[in-house]
């Protein structure tokens, strides 16, 4: 029968029961999280490659369990986007980039910090008014804010999502495809993306280097921005020779440990500071 066939199962993969039971306490406790607002975010600062100087941030979601453990963001991540959890995640993120860019702003630190959104969120027909009446409420300016969406999923039901993405960008908020490259669909869309900005996927920086066919995708991505007038921002920058890589390739922008790991608010503020001075 099928009970005796899933009791043979779970003898023979001890680990895998467990594994659901893990997962779906995992989940109960992450909904308790969203609503006593247990989750935060980070800051990583985006710099001009050029000097290093900031020009913006990206807000990262972080989750300290009760139990004092930090849960990975590819954990509680893929958890809520499964699970119809991620629209609040969202949301609840963007409220704190909100207050976030007030806390900056009255210390003298003017950039735009850019969220992050899944393809859940995206096609959920509410998600844009849902946003834009947020950020009006935070009285903060569309200009002040990048959206970020990763390539694969943005290119899902993309002539649904594209007009909302135009009219975002037409008020004057940044519109970032995230891990550019590593989808398939791009090059047949890339006329009419919805973005401003394609951020070069992290793993075409870590190769490097050592690897001539991930430097020429690099060049194409380059060349791509000048073409279509895309910004291009490079992720994943650890090491002096890829800065200076990208930098001779002609890329302007980027991210990475090399300048700063993601970091608390006061973290951020002291940093900013610190480079201004
Ligand atoms: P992502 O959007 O591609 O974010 C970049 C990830 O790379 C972050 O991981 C960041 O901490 C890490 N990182 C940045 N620079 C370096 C570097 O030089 N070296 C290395 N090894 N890593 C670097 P994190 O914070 O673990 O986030 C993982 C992913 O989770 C993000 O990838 C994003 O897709 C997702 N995520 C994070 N926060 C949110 C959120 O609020 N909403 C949604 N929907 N997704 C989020
Ligand atoms: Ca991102
Ligand atoms: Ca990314
Ligand atoms: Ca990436």
């Amino acid at each position: 029968t099928a009970h005796k066939q899933k009791l043979a199962y779970l003898a023979y993969n001890p680990g895998f029961e467990q594994d659901i039971a893990s997962r779906y306490a995992l989940l109960s406790e992450l909904r308790s999280a969203l609503s006593l607002e247990q989750l935060y975010l980070e800051l990583q600062p985006k710099v001009r490659l050029s000097d290093g100087k900031l020009i913006g941030f990206e807000a990262l979601a972080r989750w300290k369990h009760p139990n004092g453990q930090q849960i990975p963001p590819y954990q509680f991540i893929s958890l809520a986007e499964t699970s119809g959890l991620i629209g609040r995640l969202d949301q609840l993120i963007l409220q704190q980039t909100c207050s976030a860019l007030h806390s900056l702003k009255a210390a003298g630190i003017e950039v735009p910090i850019a969220f992050n959104v899944s393809s859940p969120d995206l096609i959920e027909p509410r998600f844009f008014n849902r946003m834009l009446s947020l950020i009006q409420e935070a009285n903060i300016s569309p200009n002040q804010l990048e959206l970020e969406i990763t390539e694969t999923q943005a290119v899902k039901d993309y002539s649904r999502v594209s007009p909302h993405l135009r009219k975002l960008i037409s008020l004057g908020m940044g519109v970032s495809i995230d891990d550019f490259g590593i989808g398939y669909s791009s090059l047949s869309h890339i006329t009419d993306l919805a973005a401003t900005t394609l951020k070069i996927d992290k793993s075409f920086i870590d190769r490097l280097g050592h690897s001539r066919a991930d430097e020429q995708v690099v060049e194409m991505i380059l060349r791509l921005g000048e073409c279509f007038g895309f910004t291009i921002i490079a992720e994943g920058i650890e090491t002096e020779p890829q800065r200076l890589t990208l930098q001779n390739r002609g890329c302007l922008q980027g991210q990475g440990y090399l300048f700063a790991r993601p970091m608390s608010l006061p973290k951020a503020i002291e940093w900013a500071r610190a480079q201004a001075s």
